[in-house]
């Protein structure tokens, strides 16, 4: 088995704690893992993948980086702080339409220095490659490109390691995990827990809640998921295999669309925040915990399981998304009766 380098940039272990309100309203124990609390510039899930991939781009002898998605998107945002606190020059590629106000992780990137390219979406492969070229020819060299979400088969050996460190925060504590719920949306999270699993033999079903039906035009999550575990096993000589089967995705709670905001996020931001007094967002952990809490609601687990919720991060859009979050901002709707 070979191991890929890896640079420090986040905290860790993050904590993991019980949920003792939420615990006492339903006939299970809620447990929680703060990955919103990873550090680098507001923290969140991609700090882990950024440890392997700054690596890869430093090893690669990288001056410039350069990554894409939505305007609040918290891979650009967590990515380009991670190219600045190693010297190299931050690009994003965004989708259109340019916001007219820079707020929550846009307003960030441009903290940051970065340098914003925006494209269609659909136009997103062919914009690419120019900005590529367009850089390259400036520097006289490649930039280091990530994909979406920092989901390749460098980027899930942060979430192998997570595994590792929860499997032994555990251990310490004698605390038994049953099930483990999380937001899945470009795949990395949820490969490198799946393959970090079987590496290190930890009991814990894990469920995926599919947060963009939309996430790849060509393939869905779920093969994408597949594809960068088997990467992983043969480019690592990893001494396990992913099946489809082991891979569960729970899609129903897509319906509404990537970053559209029901009653179910708001019902789970507010729920969190008033029972718990943390913070989710609209976007990934509020859709994913509204989803267990429906699933709570269903008796979809077996009366008294241990189910650890993973925080994945993303607060930083609950200012740009404040008008779809604040009730004052919604005519017809009371604030108090969502909760
Ligand atoms: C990116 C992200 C996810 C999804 O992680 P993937 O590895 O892309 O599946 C979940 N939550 C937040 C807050 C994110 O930013």
């Amino acid at each position: 088995m070979k191991h890929p380098d890896k640079v420090n940039i986040g905290f860790f272990p993050t904590p993991v704690h019980k949920l003792e309100t939420l615990s006492k309203k339903y006939p299970y124990n809620l447990f929680i893992k703060r990955d919103d609390l990873t550090g680098l510039a507001f923290g969140g899930n991609k700090t882990r993948k950024l440890e392997y991939l700054i690596a890869d781009a430093l090893d690669k002898g990288a001056r410039t980086i350069v990554t894409e998605g939505a305007a609040q998107s918290n891979h650009v945002r967590q990515t380009m702080a991670a190219a600045r606190k190693f010297g190299l020059e931050p690009h994003a590629i965004l989708f259109k339409p340019e916001p007219e106000d820079y707020d929550g992780n846009i307003l960030i990137d441009m903290f940051m220095g970065t340098k914003i390219h925006w494209v269609k979406r659909d136009e997103l492969y062919s914009e690419r490659i120019k900005v590529m070229g367009v850089i390259r020819d400036c520097h006289g060299q490649d930039p280091y490109f990530i994909p979406m979400g920092g989901s390749n088969e460098i980027g899930l050996w942060g979430y192998i390691d997570a595994i590792d460190e929860l499997k032994t925060q555990l251990e310490m504590s004698g605390q038994k995990i049953d099930y483990i719920v999380f937001a899945s949306s470009s795949g990395g999270t949820h490969a490198g827990m799946l393959i970090g699993k079987k590496l290190y033999y930890l009991q814990a079903q894990i469920i995926g809640i599919e947060i963009d039906k939309n996430m790849y035009p060509d393939k869905t999550v779920h093969d994408h998921i597949k594809t960068i575990t088997q990467y992983a096993t043969a480019d690592f000589e990893l001494p396990v295999s992913i099946d489809g089967e082991d891979i569960i995705l729970i899609e129903e709670y897509n319906e509404a669309g990537y970053g559209v905001v029901t009653d179910l996020e708001r019902n789970a931001i507010y729920t969190m925040a008033r029972q718990e007094g943390i913070l989710l967002d609209p976007v990934y952990t509020g859709r994913a915990f509204g989803a267990l809490l429906n699933l709570m609601d269903k008796k979809y687990f077996p009366e008294g399981s241990n189910i650890l919720f993973w925080h994945t991060g993303g607060q930083p859009a609950l200012f740009a998304y404040r008008d779809r979050l604040f009730t004052r901002h919604i005519p017809g709707k009371d604030n108090e009766n969502l909760v």
